[in-house]
């Protein structure tokens, strides 16, 4: 039989991440933040604190040693709480945990993941550039060796998360001069501090809790450590590492989504026109219906997928089935949510307008719908 009950010690983990929440950042704070531009860095190290930053990291690394449940669990509650929480969770462990544990070298382990465990290590993914978004395939960006050991990058990066405030690029640069596609490319760690490079913040509709920006590498010059998992391979690590970002994206867009559905609803209970409710009328409830059903059914994919990461099966079409349905999910939810809220959803204060607006993003950043469509048809053998 499937067991879907939560154990006893993930559920005390949710409640304290719904007192963290309530106490560092309720919502009042967020729609504070979300209006002035500014991220909630010190969410970070409280999340630290409750040990969730360890949860995917072994114990031999002074982590909790526990698998992709718990994270899936912990990344939705706190999208429910508030999106930019599940994002700062969600890189730290998706691009830093994983990345470190999957390619760093033993060196960037010890050195790095105690500090990301506390939430005192930033990390931002560099992988887009201007004329290489789905097409990842055709960053330019290059890494050229030097005759004493060491890389020297030369190149520019676009719409790149949480950047300028990150302690580490994870920066995959083209190593193999000539080469295209996915091949010759490496994987490098880059300390944010390193001379030569530069960043411009870049202007957007929503997430403005998570500042983007444009970076230029100017011979940008690291060591041979900076190296992460095998010169010439970076392609392919970089595409395991959006795997479990990916992941986490969707336990985002299910939190966040089955928030909207809980604002839409309240909203629906409390209205009055025509002398009743607008709950009470079936259109509204038809659209509450199919929100919540929506929400139910990407929610069910994205423990599957959990559990299949979690117990190492692969997991190629439930990925991207995964990542399809909750974020295509998440702005079916908000659209229709901002219907039944008219006026109420669409003023400034209200948080139906800024989740309709970051949900946005979700069905083209980190991989497009189509993409996941491509992928799933090419697992189904077309
Ligand atoms: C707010 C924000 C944050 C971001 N954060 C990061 C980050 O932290 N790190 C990072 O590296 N990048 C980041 N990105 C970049 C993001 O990953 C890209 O925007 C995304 O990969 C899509 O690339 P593009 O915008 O160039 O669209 P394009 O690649 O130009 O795609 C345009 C359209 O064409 C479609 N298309 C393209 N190729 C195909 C195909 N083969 N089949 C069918 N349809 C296709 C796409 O699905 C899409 O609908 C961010 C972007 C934004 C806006």
């Amino acid at each position: 039989m499937i067991d879907f009950d939560i154990p006893e010690e993930d559920r005390a983990l949710l409640d304290s991440i719904d007192r963290m929440m309530a106490r560092e950042f309720p919502p009042e704070a967020l729609r504070r933040a979300d209006l002035a531009h500014e991220t909630p860095w010190h969410l970070l190290p409280r999340m630290g604190e409750l040990g969730l930053l360890a949860l995917a990291i072994p114990e031999a690394y002074g982590g909790l040693g526990k698998d992709w449940r718990s994270a899936a669990l912990v990344n939705e509650r706190l999208a429910w709480h508030a999106g930019i929480a599940a994002t700062l969770f969600g890189t730290t462990v998706g691009f830093g945990a994983m990345s470190l544990l999957n390619y760093g070298t033993e060196a960037q382990k010890r050195e790095i993941l105690p500090r990301l465990m506390e939430g005192r290590a930033r990390f931002a993914l560099a992988l887009t550039e201007s004329t290489a978004g789905t097409d990842a395939g055709a960053i330019t960006t290059s890494a050229r060796r030097l005759d004493g050991g060491g890389w020297r990058i030369n190149g520019r990066k676009t719409w790149i998360s949480n950047a300028d405030a990150a302690d580490y690029l994870v920066v995959p640069c083209r190593t193999e001069p000539g080469s295209k596609g996915s091949k010759g490319v490496t994987m490098l760690l880059v300390p944010r501090a390193t001379p030569g490079i530069s960043m411009t913040g870049l202007d957007k509709v929503g997430h403005h809790c998570m500042p983007s920006y444009d970076i230029g590498f100017d011979d940008v010059e690291v060591g041979d450590a900076a190296v992460m998992g095998e010169v010439g391979q970076g392609f392919r690590h970089t595409m395991s590492t959006l795997h479990y970002s990916r992941a986490g994206q969707a336990a985002n867009a299910v939190g966040q989504a089955q928030r909207a559905v809980d604002v839409a609803l309240a909203h629906a209970k409390e209205r009055r026109q025509f002398g009743q409710a607008i709950g009470s009328f079936q259109a509204v409830q038809h659209k509450l219906a199919d929100m919540q059903v929506r929400v139910n059914l990407a929610r069910l994919s994205l423990y599957q997928l959990a559990w299949l990461i979690a117990t190492g099966r692969p997991c190629r079409l439930e990925a991207a089935q995964t990542k399809l349905a909750a974020t295509e999910t998440f702005q079916y939810v908000t659209r229709n949510g901002l219907q039944i809220m008219a006026s109420a959803g669409y003023a400034m204060e209200s948080d139906m307008q800024r989740m309709w607006r970051d949900a946005g993003l979700y069905t083209f950043g980190e991989g497009s719908s189509e993409l996941q469509r491509n992928l799933i048809a090419r697992e189904m053998g077309l």
